[in-house]
């Protein structure tokens, strides 16, 4: 049986949070082991933030993982949305530190009395009795400068520190996957690690997400865009094709699970499922 999981982020009005709730009736059909909602940049959005993802856990009834970053927020207020968040009923959170301010690419600027890193969240959260789950990069994090190794060194950190489970970044590239679970299986971790699956909708959209978040866009994926870029339609349809060949490699490999980033939307997440008769 393979594991869905979907990935929400909390709408900025109330239109869009009734979109959500229409969406996530659809993915809820697919019976998802988890639902994970994302923590708005830079804290910005915390207060709605914290009420969708308590709410999505009670109207559906689905486990949900809340994301927390360290963004402007000193230890005191992050052990307080831990606190609501346990109060709330949910039992994991996904430890993260957060890009700055002015964007992933921008220098890390610390909060006085807040941490600097995830490994620091994912302590005080495990202290709370939380399950928690951290970041993983199949092609390392931006700030890395592709030293591979500091990328492992950070998530065997967290591993140690209490995380039991991580999500990675979208990818599309299935050797770079094979390389983090190969290195992490040679350092003895026993991290679940859930490979994180952005199926494509809109082809300016994704180029800006990948440069954002260091994923590498094959020269071969980019030319199959390019060659519908102009067509809306034929986009997300092939956007739905290669996230469904990239699942079917990651079955194949053994995995057992698979984490999807539905940017709000079912409809590509419920067509590539539907594709490879998962989710029943
Ligand atoms: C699945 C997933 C979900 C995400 N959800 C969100 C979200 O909801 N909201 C949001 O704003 N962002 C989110 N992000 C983006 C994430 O916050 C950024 O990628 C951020 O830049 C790094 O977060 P991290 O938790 O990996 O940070 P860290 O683990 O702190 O790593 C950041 C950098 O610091 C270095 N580092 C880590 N620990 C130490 C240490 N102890 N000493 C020295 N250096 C160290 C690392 O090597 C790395 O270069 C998500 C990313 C993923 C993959």
């Amino acid at each position: 049986m393979i594991e869905l999981s979907f990935e929400f982020f909390p709408p900025k009005d109330q239109p869009g949070e009734e979109r959500l709730w229409q969406e996530l009736t659809q993915l809820r059909s697919l019976s998802p082991k988890f639902v994970s909602v994302t923590y708005g940049a830079g804290g910005s959005t915390r207060e709605r933030t914290i009420r969708v993802t308590e709410e999505i856990g009670q109207r559906t009834g689905l486990d949900t993982v809340a994301h927390l970053t360290c963004v402007g927020s000193t230890q005191s207020e992050l052990s307080e949305v831990l606190d609501s968040y346990k109060g709330a009923g949910i039992k994991e959170v996904l430890a993260l530190r957060g890009d700055p301010v002015g964007g992933p690419l921008a220098t890390w600027e610390s909060t006085p009395g807040g941490f600097d890193h995830a490994d620091q969240l994912v302590k005080l959260a495990v202290e709370k009795g939380l399950g928690v789950g951290v970041a993983a990069f199949p092609d390392l994090h931006p700030a890395s400068n592709g030293n591979v190794e500091l990328d492992l060194e950070t998530l065997l950190r967290k591993e140690e520190f209490g995380a039991t489970f991580a999500i990675s970044q979208f990818f599309f590239e299935i050797s770079s996957w094979e390389r983090l679970m190969n290195q992490l299986e040679k350092a003895g971790s026993n991290l679940k690690l859930i490979p994180g699956v952005m199926p494509v909708t809109n082809v300016k959209q994704i180029v800006k997400f990948a440069q954002l978040s260091g994923t590498q866009i094959p020269d071969k994926t980019r030319t199959r865009f390019e060659a519908v870029a102009e067509d809306e339609k034929a986009v997300r349809e092939l956007g739905v094709e290669i996230a469904a060949e990239l699942c079917t490699q990651l079955l194949e490999l053994g995995c057992k699970s698979l984490h999807f980033y539905t940017m709000n939307t079912a409809e590509a997440t419920v067509k590539v499922c539907q594709s490879l008769d998962l989710g029943k």
